[in-house]
């Protein structure tokens, strides 16, 4: 298993600017209501775990027409998880985005300002990606 390096401070940087964080900073949801109306309810979860050589465009694009993409990066970063596709972002994208997330602040509430970057490094609360039944939670519903 490869160990995820740091974000570089250009990397942080850049995230800051990205209109998809910002987005997520503006449209973030404290309940997981969101879920039900992803644009990829009815696609395989797969798709969204790409093995780390193959290309993740297919789950990004998607997630691109997604009418809650600010309200799934949110949940995602709110919660560390660094696997997979969320909110048209990749694992590495988001990593970066991270640092930002908690150390700006961003987050409304539910991360621990006080974990900083080094809460990225740390076991997610979440399923092994092949694990992962539903990356939008339809057994929610
Ligand atoms: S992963 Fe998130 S942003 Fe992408 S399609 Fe599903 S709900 Fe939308």
């Amino acid at each position: 298993m490869t160990r995820a390096r740091m974000p570089r401070p250009h990397e942080v940087a850049a995230a800051r600017r990205d209109p998809r964080l910002l987005r997520a900073a503006k449209e973030q949801q404290g309940d997981g209501a969101w879920r039900i109306r992803g644009a990829c309810q009815a696609v395989d979860p797969e798709t969204f775990f790409p093995a780390p050589t193959e290309p993740a465009d297919a789950a990004v694009a998607l997630c691109r027409t997604c009418d809650v993409q600010g309200a799934c990066l949110a949940w995602a970063l709110d919660v560390g998880d660094c696997h997979g596709v969320w909110g048209a972002t990749t694992p590495r994208e988001r990593r970066a985005m991270l640092v930002a997330w908690r150390s700006d602040g961003l987050a409304a509430g539910n991360a621990d300002p006080r974990l900083g970057a080094v809460a990225m490094l740390l076991p997610l609360p979440r399923a092994r990606p092949q694990e992962h039944p539903d990356p939008v939670g339809a057994a929610a519903q």
